[in-house]
């Protein structure tokens, strides 16, 4: 961003023979005005107290050439336009006060030339002073009349009819008239002809369409675009210049207020007293809204007054006496104008062709490189690029495969793969919540909790205690009526071999105490052998334990006797006088002998007890080892016991290892919030095997769904304990 900058604010006098030499003065630097007025001059024309004024501008061209005018007021704005600066100069003032000169000039006489043609001539002049970058020009000329807008160059051939009308939009860009045709340009000359194509629409517009011309705005719009030759530059800038040529500022006195005129008069046009409005706000460093929207002529220039653009403002006025009231009012614009700020920026973009060759050579390079580190690394060529559908689906299988347990790795070759890998984990696991899902829909109806009126019906039948236990035993298919064996209704034994299967199951299940032994003898068989195992291991260590500690009291005893014995021996020596021989102690065999009994006992004491401690190690592993296997033991049986008597049998063989399902993947959360369409298809079901009558068809219902709710809770609460292992 750049430094703020004030508009630049500058006055054209209209030359005349009728100067008003006593009424405006030039100050010695050209840059203020004061206007004076004799006070028999005074009389109604402007407030009857004020008699001076001053204006402190950026400069006042008077009797200037349109060569001066362009140079102090527009040269800079265009030469930052090719820089990617916009660039805003409005032209104001009084009709007749030679706005339009200033800005386009005459068109008969190429001295006369104003700004527009001088600001296409510079433009071209710089492209050709920049080899370095290819700039194209675009041009648009707009005219706002009565808030309508008029594209001027509509006439050209290559302009289609226009289908509907003009719109202002407003994108993060800035401001651009939808509708509005803009012309590229690659030379002078052509930019002159569209120029004069509007010029002489203006007119036209003004006969055919009985405009009155003074009223109108004229936005004439100069797009800049320069990409740098050098391509791997893949920034680009952007710019516009705008030249407006605005309609009269002339007001409208309020007849019978002679005294008040300049404060009550307003503007013919009602746009540019929108347009001080804005630039009032503009000026006031507080107001953080403009009122840009309020008409045409601010919306279509939101993004060229203030903002990031240079601007300079132009006020024509009349040299002459009788035009001073129309002369203030400009000349108080233009103060205000000076107090408004801009934040010239450079509106710099960025190419997305040239970035995606760029960064397509970017990544061949890197494709090399790798190569290169491959080679280097010994890794057989890898792929890199991006996975087709096969590869996609190869994935796929290899994660199913882990899942199940038949592979055992997925080798790592590449960071695309493992993106892959795991977002095939993410697909197989959604696939398999929802094989969950419809499993659990097809087979269970749930109750809701919050569902009140089932819950008392089932409790009301006495199925459910007031703790929300089921009283009596569950039953898996039979919805509470019982099931007569299959073996004594024959008929019955037509039915599909699915339920045959499920009836082969007792319709109450056996105590636990009895089917723990089943069990036993059934699917924990193994784990109850290793049980067995390690517990005859322990007992064994036990035993052993017990004996070494009963040999080392054993051994302590006979120490303590070998000790006492050898005091006895040693008192006797002293009572009887020592022998010594040349320093060293002579003793009797008894006491000798004493004396290596001892040691040895020291020693067998020392392996014992080394021994028992080895052994007090091994019965605490043991033991150890004895518990796990009895916590698992009755958790296999819990499991097996739910399986055998609760869980139907199709869902087991999902939950089996290689099934579709594995426990623990899928939220118990999801499995418990089932909807509602499962309870139609039971009711169906229920209609057809339940012949009492409608009557009983709620409470069957409820009951089922706690029950299923019930057990289905007790399993799955199994499967976790099961998985936190
Ligand atoms: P506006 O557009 O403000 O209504 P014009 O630019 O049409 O005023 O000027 C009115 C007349 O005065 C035109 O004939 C124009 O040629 C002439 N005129 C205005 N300013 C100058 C000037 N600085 N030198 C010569 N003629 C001028
Ligand atoms: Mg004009």
């Amino acid at each position: 961003m750049g430094t703020r900058k004030k508009v630049h604010a500058f006055v054209r006098v209209k030359p005349t023979d009728d100067f008003a030499h006593e009424m405006i003065k030039y100050g010695d630097d050209n840059k203020s005005i004061d206007i004076h007025i004799k006070k028999d001059l005074q009389k109604g024309v402007v407030n009857n107290k004020q008699t001076d004024w001053s204006f402190k501008l950026d400069g006042v061209l008077h009797n200037a050439s349109q060569d001066l005018v362009y140079e102090t007021v527009a040269k800079d704005v265009v030469a930052q336009a090719l820089d990617g600066y916009n660039g805003t100069i409005m032209c104001y003032g009084q009709t007749g006060a030679g706005k339009t000169y200033t800005m386009t000039g005459t068109t008969e006489n190429y001295k006369h030339r104003g700004i527009l043609p001088r600001a296409l001539q510079q433009v071209f002049r710089m492209i050709e002073e920049r080899p370095t970058h290819a700039i194209t020009v675009r041009v648009s000329y707009l005219e706002i009349y009565n808030e309508s807008l008029f594209d001027l160059l509509s006439t050209l051939p290559c302009v289609g009819p226009s289908v509907t009308p003009m719109t202002i939009v407003e994108n993060p860009q800035g401001v651009f008239i939808k509708g509005l045709s803009v012309h590229l340009t690659s030379q002078e000359e052509d930019a002159f002809s569209l120029l004069f194509e509007g010029e002489t629409n203006r007119i036209i517009a003004s006969h055919t369409m009985n405009k009155n011309s003074s009223r109108s705005h004229c936005i004439f719009t100069i797009y800049v675009e320069a990409h740098s030759r050098t391509l791997s530059d893949e920034k680009y800038i952007t710019s516009k210049i705008n030249l407006v040529d605005l309609a009269g500022s002339e007001r409208l006195k309020k007849s019978g207020s002679e005294g008040r005129v300049l404060k009550e008069a307003t503007y013919i046009n009602k746009s540019l007293s929108f347009l001080e409005q804005a630039i009032i706000a503009l000026g006031d460093q507080k107001r953080d809204h403009i009122p840009f929207r309020q008409c045409k002529l601010t919306h279509a220039l939101k993004d060229s007054l203030g903002g990031n653009c240079n601007m300079v403002l132009l006020t024509n006025i009349y040299g002459e006496a009788s035009q001073l009231e129309e002369t203030l009012s400009s000349l108080r614009f233009a103060s205000r104008m000076k107090l408004v700020t801009t934040e010239p920026a450079i509106n710099e973009k960025y190419d997305a062709e040239r970035m995606v060759k760029n960064l397509e050579k970017e990544l061949a390079l890197l494709k090399q490189e790798l190569a290169i580190h491959d080679s280097l690394a010994n890794r057989t060529l890898v792929n890199y690029d991006p996975m087709d559908e096969i590869q996609i689906a190869e994935i796929n299988s290899q994660v199913r495969r882990y899942l199940e347990g038949t592979l055992d790795e997925i080798d790592i070759i590449n960071l695309r793969q493992i993106q892959e890998v795991f977002n095939q984990f993410r697909v197989v696991l959604s696939q398999q919540e929802q094989e969950v899902e419809l499993t659990l829909r097809r087979k269970y109806t749930l109750i809701d909790k919050n569902d009140f009126a089932a819950i008392s019906a089932v409790q009301k039948a006495g199925l459910m205690d007031v703790d929300g236990h089921l009283v009596g035993e569950p039953d898996g298919q039979g919805f509470g009526l019982g099931v007569t064996p299959f073996s004594a209704k024959p008929g019955k034994k037509a039915k599909s071999k699915k339920m045959f299967k499920e009836q082969l199951r007792p319709s109450t299940p056996p105590p636990k105490p009895v089917a723990f032994e089943d069990f036993k003898n059934e699917r924990g068989s193994e784990i109850n052998r290793i049980f067995k195992e390690n517990k005859s291991i322990l007992n064994e260590r036990r035993k052993r334990a017990s004996e070494t500690t009963q040999r080392i009291n054993a051994i302590k005893r006979e120490m303590d006797v070998t000790k006492e014995a050898l005091n006895f021996q040693k008192s006797l020596r002293e009572k009887q006088g020592e022998y010594e021989n040349k320093g060293l102690m002579i003793i009797d065999e008894e006491e000798f002998l004493l004396i290596l009994k001892l040691k040895d006992l020291k020693k067998q004491y020392r392996t014992e007890y080394q021994d028992l401690r080895d052994l007090k190690a091994e019965i605490q592993y043991c033991q150890h080892l004895v518990d796990q296997c009895r916590h698992r033991l009755l958790m296999e049986f819990d499991i097996w016991y739910n399986e055998s008597f609760f869980i139907p049998e199709d869902i087991q063989v999902s939950l089996k290892p290689g099934g579709s399902i594995r426990p623990g993947m899928v939220p118990i959360s999801r499995i418990m919030s089932l909807g509602e369409d499962d309870q139609d298809k039971f009711s169906q079901l229920q209609q057809t095997e339940l012949p009492e009558g409608p009557d009983s068809f709620s409470f069957y219902n409820a009951k089922v769904k706690t029950e299923q709710k019930h057990n289905y809770l007790k399993t799955m609460m199994g499967f976790q304990q099961a998985h936190r292992k």
